[in-house]
């Protein structure tokens, strides 16, 4: 374990990853008063930091607890933690939670803790291996109704349903599963935002009930750059007949072409390895390329 996960930054110390452990009492356990970030470690920087230490206390606001760090105190304790690691390309994991003074469904004074882990993840896939594209299920299960959660807190009981979708998904043989929003709308795979494409227009769904992920903000300023048009809108499922490509953004998946939704496909194209080539240029901080051919 502590060879896989090494030292874990927790309440304000470095510790070996084994003993970086809770109450089974803790409120975020039972009550889901938790919530986290998923953040990238490229050539040992974490890619757009502050957006996500920033990300992570607007989450805990809207569950109404407070982080015991500032936003600048978060950024230096995580980087602090990959240093200590020496991450080079990985992923962070930040976590904050209600803790186990009290156990009912009230837990105002319970101590907020925060722990900060991360493990080395390099980018597994070539462009030419993403550009296979994968294939998603649509879930049955759907994003909620911002007045049944707080849809814009990276909350980890809304994964809840993301992870049944998930695990449906794959034991049916899909990579992913797309799931619907309340009203029957695209929202968003279970970990990555959604995004179409048609002839110079780039369709996706406004992130009105689910996160406008700090990649789908990234992925849209480079499309633009490219010239292409960002049109944001709702979309209904029946209209994924009509799209040409189509790709989901996100840390961990970062760009990556769907090649399959359902009964609808998408040929992996230009514009998809266009984006994936800018996104590799930019998290690397390198210039980014002439324009791509067409694949
Ligand atoms: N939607 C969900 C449900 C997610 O878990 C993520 C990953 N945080 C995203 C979208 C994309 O967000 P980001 O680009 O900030 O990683």
């Amino acid at each position: 374990f502590d060879k896989q996960y090494g030292q874990i930054w927790l309440d304000g110390t470095i510790v070996p990853a084994s003993s970086a452990n809770l109450h089974v009492l803790t409120h975020g356990l039972h009550y889901a008063s938790a919530v986290f970030e998923g953040e990238r470690v490229y050539d040992g920087e974490v890619f757009k930091l502050t957006e996500h230490s920033q990300r992570l206390a607007r989450s805990a606001e809207l569950l109404g607890f407070k982080l015991p760090l500032t936003v600048s105190e978060l950024d230096e304790a995580t980087r602090a933690v990959v240093k200590a690691n020496n991450i080079v390309d990985g992923y962070v994991r930040p976590v904050a939670w209600r803790g186990a003074e009290m156990m009912g469904v009230s837990a105002q004074k319970n101590t907020i803790h925060l722990a900060i882990a991360c493990w080395v993840w390099p980018s597994y896939f070539t462009p030419e291996a993403k550009m296979r594209g994968l294939r998603l299920q649509i879930s049955k299960w759907r994003r909620p109704d911002p007045q049944t959660a707080p849809t814009q807190s990276k909350a980890a009981g809304l994964y809840m349903i993301c992870t049944l979708s998930k695990h449906q998904a794959e034991s049916e043989g899909f990579e992913d599963a797309l799931m619907l929003d309340w009203r029957g709308q695209v929202a968003e795979a279970t970990g990555a935002n959604i995004f179409f494409v048609k002839g110079n227009e780039i369709h996706t769904p406004k992130p009105d009930c689910f996160l406008d992920g700090i990649t789908r903000r990234t992925a849209i300023d480079l499309a633009r750059q490219r010239g292409y048009q960002i049109v944001e809108r709702a979309i209904v499922p029946e209209e994924m007949a009509n799209f040409d490509e189509c790709f989901l953004t996100g840390t961990a998946v970062e760009v990556t072409p769907v090649r399959e939704i359902g009964p609808y496909s998408f040929t992996p194209g230009a514009v998809c390895r266009q984006l994936i080539e800018d996104f590799e240029a930019l998290v690397r901080r390198r210039p980014a390329v002439e324009k791509v051919a067409a694949a």
